[in-house]
């Protein structure tokens, strides 16, 4: 662990963007322990679905329409959220049921919410410019023993990993 985090304060990077096979919660740990965002696809596994959420984890009013990502503040580390387009005709609009903004902390948990938000442009534009770094696969691999984890039908994608300033 002390080698990957050494290993992540020589960069001074913003976004560590990971494919889905380093979706495990102490990677975001690790990565949010230096400052950083990991942008990782997520691999749902048989988890139930979340009731007032949308399949990115963004907060949905009563009527399901997921609230639009707005911005990060880093100081509180909260995702604000604001309320979308199609809940200005609604009936409840007015209705204290129905909040303009909804702030959501990252460290409630790490690997539903970073910033940029999933499922945001921003956040594949993050995760687009993923290439491959050999030398930081080797340490996570190393450290997290990630290949004993594989499974038996491992056809997913080659890991990579990369480090974006
Ligand atoms: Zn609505």
């Amino acid at each position: 662990m002390k080698g990957i985090t050494a290993q992540f304060k020589s960069y001074s990077y913003k976004y560590a963007a990971m494919d889905a096979g380093y979706d495990y919660e102490p990677i975001y740990k690790q990565v949010r322990s230096s400052e950083a965002h990991a942008v990782i696809a997520y691999n749902r596994r048989r988890e139930p679905e979340l009731v007032g959420f949308d399949e990115h984890f963004a907060p949905t009013c009563v009527r399901e329409h997921a609230y639009r990502y707005d911005s990060y503040d880093p100081k509180y580390e909260t995702l604000k959220y604001v309320r979308p387009k199609e809940c200005q005709s609604c009936p409840l609009a007015q209705d204290s049921l129905c909040q303009k903004v909804y702030k959501m902390k990252i460290t409630t948990d790490l690997r539903k919410y970073s910033a940029p938000a999933r499922g945001t442009k921003s956040w594949k534009e993050v995760a687009k410019k993923r290439s491959a770094v050999e030398r930081v696969n080797a340490y996570l691999k190393e450290y997290f023993q990630l290949n004993n984890v594989r499974h038996q039908q491992d056809k997913r994608p080659k890991r990579t990993s990369t480090w974006l300033r």
